[in-house]
């Protein structure tokens, strides 16, 4: 297979899916995990420092209860608990292949939103590298409600890598890269060597997960290919049931995809809210605000708003969406200086009639320094 030369690194997150620890979704298995091991330790030895982030705790739990082994979906407190059994084994067989420590981090969507734990998380990470150690990384599936989880370790990768300062990303899935169509259902699917820029179409290009017991598929992948990179981080995608793969990696070279960084990095602020904040509603704009704030960088107007949906208050975090002849496409987020209800009573009007309406002088409904396009 072709290779291309991988921008230096120095300090990488390598993220390992259930497929590759537990391949049938069976249990934890030396299979691919014996060369994923011997290039951690290959990379160390160059003198590279690695972070692991792992899946396979609910494989592992798994291999556990015969019973529920011929189950193909299982209940959410099944699968919390199926993680509690499994991540013991999980580290255990990660811990055997290594003369250096392993150390099991667990992480909740709030350890890598929430500044302060964010702030020890990383800390703790950096410490643990001093020490010499591998730093194991698992989401805390088995406290994590679900509307509290980051969900795939994909995008829980990406977290980590900003949280680690990494400068590269590693996802190890069990195909060659991203194809520029289905490769299961094409033969002629073609690998693309190098993704200059994660927009709409490449998304298009992402199916979903065939393996049961993985969370993510390509578009998690491509998610968690776009946080790292706006973040400056180079992101490849690499077999890693391929030996051949991973050696690439410690010669310099990518048998893969390479999601290149992007040269302007977005600011901590704009990426926490592009990637972090949910949005609490939606306001929907016509084409003259869609066009001032895709080309020139403005301000959002109560004038451009031409519709409202969702309760939010000022300050929440909004989606906004372009109405573009039938359809609807979104474009940014923001912080909003108007509730719901206040502005559907504004919407596509002139800013000097807000006053009038509203009882007070008003202001922007988002102002461009509280606004991010979603594919800047
Ligand atoms: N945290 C899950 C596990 O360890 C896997 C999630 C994922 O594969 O994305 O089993």
């Amino acid at each position: 297979m072709a290779t291309t030369a991988l921008p230096v690194w120095r300090r990488a997150v390598i993220k390992i899916g259930s497929g590759l620890i537990a391949p049938g979704g069976k249990k934890c298995s030396t299979q691919y995990t014996l060369s994923i091991a011997g290039f951690i330790t290959a990379a160390k030895n160059q003198g590279k420092e690695i972070i692991m982030v792992s899946s396979g705790a609910v494989a592992g739990g798994l291999s556990t209860q015969p019973e529920l082994l011929k189950h193909t979906t299982w209940t959410i407190p099944e699968k919390q608990a199926l993680a509690a059994i499994g991540q013991p084994l999980m580290m255990n067989h990660w811990r055997r292949f290594f003369d250096f420590p392993c150390a099991q981090l667990l992480l909740t969507y709030d350890d890598v939103h929430n500044r302060k734990r964010f702030v020890n998380a990383k800390n703790t990470i950096r410490q643990l590298l001093r020490m010499g150690c591998l730093p194991i990384v698992n989401e805390n599936d088995t406290v994590a409600v679900e509307e509290l989880r980051v969900g795939d370790n994909d995008n829980l990768a990406a977290y980590v890598a900003m949280l680690a300062e990494a400068d590269l990303l590693i996802i190890c899935s069990d195909i060659d890269g991203l194809y520029d169509s289905d490769p299961h259902c094409h033969s002629n699917a073609r690998l693309l060597p190098v993704v200059e820029k994660i927009d709409r179409t490449i998304y298009t290009l992402a199916g979903g997960s065939r393996n049961p017991i993985a969370t993510g598929g390509m578009r998690t992948k491509i998610e968690a290919a776009q946080k790292a990179c706006a973040r400056g981080i180079n992101t490849v995608l690499i077999n890693g049931r391929r030996r051949e793969a991973l050696d690439s990696l410690l010669a310099g070279q990518l048998s893969g995809t390479l999601f290149k960084r992007s040269q302007n990095p977005m600011t901590a602020k704009k990426h926490w809210m592009v990637h972090a904040l949910t949005p609490c509603g939606q306001i929907i704009i016509d084409s003259g605000a869609g066009r001032a704030l895709l080309q020139g960088g403005a301000s959002l107007l109560p004038s451009g708003v031409t519709g409202v949906a969702g309760d939010f208050k000022k300050g929440d975090a909004v989606l906004v969406l372009l109405q573009q002849g039938k359809q609807i496409v979104p474009i940014a987020k923001g912080i909003t200086r108007y509730g719901a209800r206040d502005l559907t009573k504004i919407k596509g009007r002139k800013s000097a009639e807000v006053t009038g309406i509203l009882g007070y002088t008003g202001a922007e409904v988002i102002h461009r320094d509280d606004l991010v396009l979603i594919y800047e």
